[in-house]
């Protein structure tokens, strides 16, 4: 089974699949169980909930899950996984596991949403932590905010409005000078286009509602870390305490996801590529946020670290922010949906700081009228048929 950890499309299409234990079927069935039965209360007692092999409670392992676990695992280069109910859940479980109250915490600015608000009126409010927040952009300005007390450094590069990245390998070397422990939500690229546990990153986590589920039917996130003791702890600790695992059918659709997620990521990318080279040729669009742009300010950055580029992307229109917003609807576009997430396979559009005040916008490195777009499956042509249609529409 080993030597399809040589190659990715491998450990997505077959690793860790054993034929011969399920009657053949080349699926391996979902476990729809909530406890494991044993011979005897000592057998019982002797099991561990921490062997690949050994289940006692749904709550601690389930087949299935474990199964998208080792997948994920190894596509990330990483030790051991775990899946969660949901990003938000692995993302909390995770600075919970390795935060203690009163902590310090550094944190990119543009880090997704709801995850700074958890910092600043759970982890600040419930937990007296202090965070500093950082552009990212530069190592220096992480080494400035770090301080005797300092536990955690969170990054998600590219971030997922205005995708700026930040240098992991150097980020990564100057934590483990401290003592401090990195994080990084590498949703955006998949483990397809990026290994930031190869980089020197600790955690690195994944929302599988985004390109690992991939059919915008499952709510699911995942950690995957090269530190089988911190796994470990979590694994039997904190996840259990918590108690957000993953369901059973959510893990099985996420095998599902998994056995395509390169060839959707590569179309993706080609779509959003297209995209985002006939919106920066377009004399309405002000300015594309895409790092598969040679105009990226960082796109040198991201060839060191990433080996392609998703299918999301942000554009800002030569319009006023409400002038654009009026325009976004259903009668304008073919494809396209207006709606919130990403990483399924349809097209979709938002404006995500719509309701910020321009300043507020701004420090997170846009305006209120930035407007993102998710490249579905559904071929380029048609995605730049309703960007055109949009963009034209602004003229009256
Ligand atoms: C959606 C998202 C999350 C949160 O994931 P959930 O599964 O919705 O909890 C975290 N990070 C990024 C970048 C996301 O887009």
């Amino acid at each position: 089974m080993n030597e399809y950890l040589q190659d990715d499309r491998l450990i997505m299409t077959h690793y860790g699949d054993d034929y011969s234990r399920y009657m053949g079927a080349v699926v391996p069935p979902v476990f729809m169980n909530s406890l494991h039965v044993f011979p005897s209360v000592e057998d019982y007692y002797a099991a561990d909930r921490l062997q690949e092999e050994e289940f006692i409670y749904g709550r601690s392992g389930n087949p299935t899950v474990r199964l998208a676990e080792k997948k994920i695992a190894a596509m990330e280069h990483g030790k051991m996984a775990l899946c969660f109910a949901s990003g938000m859940a692995a993302a909390s479980t995770a600075i919970m596991a390795v935060c203690k109250a009163g902590g310090h915490i550094i944190s990119v600015r543009n880090a997704y949403g709801p995850l700074r608000e958890f910092l600043l009126q759970y982890c600040v409010c419930h937990m007296h932590m202090k965070i500093s927040f950082v552009s990212g952009e530069s190592v220096e300005e992480f080494e400035d905010c770090i301080r005797p007390d300092t536990q955690l450094i969170i990054l998600e590069s590219p971030s997922s409005i205005v995708f700026s990245l930040q240098d992991l390998r150097a980020v990564a070397q100057l934590a483990k000078a401290h003592g401090i422990r990195t994080y990084m939500d590498n949703t955006y690229c998949s483990p397809v286009f990026q290994k930031p546990l190869d980089m020197g990153i600790d955690i690195v986590m994944h929302t599988m509602s985004k390109y690992i589920g991939g059919h915008s039917d499952i709510i699911g996130g995942v950690l995957v870390s090269k530190d089988e003791e911190l796994m470990r702890k979590i694994s039997a600790d904190i996840r259990e305490w918590f108690g957000g695992i993953l369901g059973p059918m959510e893990g099985w659709l996420v095998l599902r996801g998994i056995r395509t997620l390169q060839v959707r990521l590569e179309q993706h990318q080609k779509n959003a590529l297209a995209v985002a080279e006939y919106l920066e040729a377009h004399p309405r669009v002000k300015k594309v946020y895409y790092p598969g742009l040679k105009s990226h300010p960082q796109y040198e950055l991201m060839k060191k670290q990433q080996s392609g580029n998703s299918g999301l992307l942000s554009f800002e229109v030569d319009a006023e922010p409400a002038k654009a917003a009026a325009k976004i609807n259903q009668d304008i576009f073919k494809v396209f949906k207006i709606g919130v997430s990403w990483g399924g396979f349809e097209s979709l559009i938002t404006m995500p700081f719509y309701k910020l005040q321009p300043e507020d916008a701004g420090k997170l490195g846009a305006t209120p009228g930035i407007v993102r777009i998710h490249c579905g499956l559904e071929g380029a042509g048609h995605l730049v048929d309703d960007l055109a249609n949009f963009l034209d529409s602004m003229e009256n």
